[in-house]
């Protein structure tokens, strides 16, 4: 759900992970008169194609790899692969890749629906039956959110909305307005502590609500219309439901300027603020934190983090300010909106038309079956997970991997040796956090135990809920107990990997150990260029602008000496300004070109470059012990060329100019182009495999380098 996902982003250690999608947000409808789990025709799962590794059909030859790298390595399959109607961006890797472990997902899930032959696939299939069950959702209509709006309705006084807050948790309703969670104390990773910080909006960013420029005007005055819509969907009167919309923009838009914004999040230490909760309740005596907290059971504490003060003043005041009335509007929506793709068909097609078209440019709904494979995923991951790999990930992947590793270790060890910048007293002290990082590889050495979650097939948003408290509970007891350095944050089918600062940990699902990033039968300049630099991306990532902050036991500390930092920092802005000047979506339609945030993108950017350079370093590492070079060509490319391409080839896509607008503003991965081209430049070895002259874009005389 969406709201799990933020606190997730927030709360839980950054995860710092390679990947570039965000969950959709709109849901889709299914047509079908079939009840239960049976697909319609026109929305039938189709087996997906398999994925190519390197492809050289992809290649446009008519364009200069010196000049524009993705254009070469991409321009044939971005021309011939549009985003589909039910998609905002298509990638050649992480789509096609992700399409494929869904299919195989769902034929897992429509099994263990129609005959299951385990407690466990009685579990997830339910799980799943129930959320395809779009005939039940559709008799029920608002009947499951009643308890909800009762509770909300009953507010009197605003000084009661803790209590409110405290209600819809415990039943597993949306209980907006802030986050609040247990995690890693940022300085002092052993530790698991309350933390708490901003939330509270529906839009995808502050700037939303904020920009005054015309762009976001206009999506304002279509999100009021939604939000209306929506209310008078639920049965208030025309006017009282545009009335509750205007309450809720400019609740949400006091919250918008009461946030942080995303680049000064990035930094930990503008995140870090431990409060007593003496303190805390002085900062805003308004709200009744212990009745909250009583609420959702969470254990006793005497401070927390507080990652953004300035917030709770906010949110101080604006229960001073803003009447009970308005405040049963905001909750009111949270609700809704919260269970909008699990309401009658109505409710999600407006839902859809607001955040899935107006917002993304996607052009049709999801394929239900799509949706209710994610959604069961998210809620069970562990329980299909651990079905799912004994199907689909042989234990030689594992062991692969675990050699791949290795070798992308030695490498940045070599890096840091011989990097010009750094003095011998922070290499020392770089090389022993690169020791400490761990790896984990494929799935959970143990699995989480799902018994406590009550499933049922007939009731849907009942198992949201139950889910919905699941979790928290299973978070909130977290709270003083040893950190678990077995856990995993993302689930085995995912096609994606991430790097813990806190945990100084490594994790690649086996969801992504698969092609076009690995091949079993594919030569070694493919798989460096593919998992490799996947590999050597999530280590860079400790040593980024966010990483290079926490230390080898995932503690917030400084480890560079003042002057090596200083040197870190003229690097790292050498790429900032780089980037910054890179156009995410060009001019079109009397709205400016929009370009990349420099800033938001740093870390990842930093990842890419350092990730292409070491997992290159490996390749020559492991072609030299093989007695080849890597000028030997395969199929008329070069080792080297073969090696890059394979790396410019994960990054092809294609996107709708709405999410390329909106992913520039929130998403600190750059579009890929720029992951291949911006890599590329700032690495020599490139210009020089494919005879470029010096000053041509791609091998530019002047290049940053971090790592
Ligand atoms: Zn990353």
């Amino acid at each position: 759900m969406k709201n799990c996902d933020a606190l997730r982003a927030l709360l839980a250690p950054a995860l710092l992970s390679i990947g570039m999608f965000a969950v959709p947000v709109a849901l889709a409808q299914n047509s079908l008169p079939e009840p239960a789990f049976a697909p319609s025709n026109d929305s039938a799962p189709m087996p997906p194609k398999s994925v190519k590794s390197l492809d050289l059909s992809a290649i446009d030859k008519t364009a200069d790899p010196c000049e524009d790298f993705y254009q070469y390595a991409c321009g044939n399959w971005v021309k011939d692969n549009p985003v589909p109607a039910d998609q905002t961006r298509w990638a050649r890797s992480f789509s096609l890749l992700g399409e494929r472990n869904r299919y195989l997902l769902w034929q897992q899930l429509d099994e263990a629906a129609k005959a299951p032959k385990t407690p466990l696939e009685k579990k997830y299939g339910d799980y799943y039956a129930a959320c395809m069950n779009t005939s039940q959702i559709e008799s029920k209509g608002l009947k499951p959110l009643e308890p909800a709006f009762k509770d909300i309705d009953a507010l009197k006084d605003t000084k009661k909305l803790a209590t409110l807050m405290g209600e819809l948790a415990k039943a597993g309703d949306a209980a907006p307005l802030f986050q609040f969670g247990v995690g890693q104390d940022a300085k002092d990773s052993s530790k698991q502590i309350a933390q708490t910080g901003q939330g509270g909006l529906s839009l995808p960013d502050r700037d939303y609500y904020l920009s005054d420029s015309k762009r976001f005007q206009d999506l304002r005055e279509k999100y009021v219309a939604h939000v209306t819509k929506m209310f008078t969907l639920a049965g208030d009167a025309p006017e009282k439901a545009a009335a509750e919309a205007a309450d809720v923009l400019r609740i949400e838009t006091a919250l918008a300027q009461g946030s942080m914004d995303r680049v000064a999040m990035r930094n930990p230490d503008n995140r870090y603020h431990i409060y007593t909760v003496a303190k805390l309740e002085e900062l805003a005596p308004n709200f009744n934190f212990a009745t909250y907290w009583a609420a959702i059971k969470i254990g006793h504490f005497d401070t927390l983090n507080v990652s953004t003060p300035d917030f709770f003043k906010t949110v101080n005041e604006l229960i001073e300010k803003e009447p009970a009335g308005a405040w049963k509007a905001y909750f009111r929506w949270h609700v809704l909106t919260a269970e909008a793709e699990n309401l009658p068909k109505a409710f999600y097609d407006e839902n859809f038309d607001f955040f899935g078209k107006t917002l993304n440019g996607q052009k049709e709904e999801t394929p239900r079956w799509k949706e209710c494979t994610a959604l069961t995923d998210r809620a069970l991951g562990e329980a299909v997970g651990q079905d799912w790999v004994k199907e689909h990930f042989p234990p030689q992947a594992k062991e692969n991997m675990d050699k791949l590793v290795l070798a992308l270790e030695k490498s940045l060890g070599d890096d840091i040796q011989t990097l010009p910048w750094m003095s011998d007293e922070t290499k020392k002290a770089a090389e022993e956090k690169l020791s400490l990082i761990r790896n984990k590889i494929g799935y959970p050495e143990k699995w989480r135990d799902y018994s406590k979650l009550k499933v049922k097939r007939n009731d849907l948003l009942g198992n949201l809920r139950r889910e919905s408290v699941f979790q928290r509970d299973y978070r909130l007891s977290k709270l003083g107990k040893p950190v678990d350095e077995k856990e995993w944050g993302m689930t085995p089918p995912t096609v994606n990997a991430y790097y813990s600062p806190s945990m100084n940990d490594i994790n690649f699902p086996a969801g992504i150990l698969q092609p076009p990033f690995y091949d079993f039968n594919a030569d070694p300049a493919v798989n460096f260029g593919g998992i490799g630099v996947v590999i050597g991306h999530e280590m860079t990532h400790g040593f980024d602008d966010q990483g290079s902050k926490y230390d080898g036991k995932g503690n917030l500390r400084e480890w560079q000496t003042a002057d090596d930092r200083k040197k870190f920092t003229e690097r790292t802005d050498c790429e900032v300004k780089e980037y910054d000047g890179f156009e995410a979506s060009p001019a079109h339609d009397g709205m400016p070109a929009q370009n990349l945030k420099g800033a938001l993108t740093l870390g990842e950017n930093t990842a890419d470059n350092g990730g292409l350079r070491i997992a290159y370093m490996a390749l020559l590492d492991t072609l030299a012990a093989e007695h080849k070079s890597i000028d030997d060509k395969i199929d008329g490319y070069t080792e080297a060329q073969r090696y890059f391409l394979s790396f410019g080839q994960v990054w092809c896509q294609n996107q709708t100019d709405q999410s390329a607008r909106q992913s520039a503003m929130t998403d600190p991965h750059s579009p890929g182009r720029w992951r291949a081209n911006g890599s590329v430049q700032n690495f020599d070895e490139f210009g020089k495999a494919f005879g470029c002259k010096k000053g041509q874009p791609m091998y530019p005389e002047h290049s940053c380098r971090v790592w």
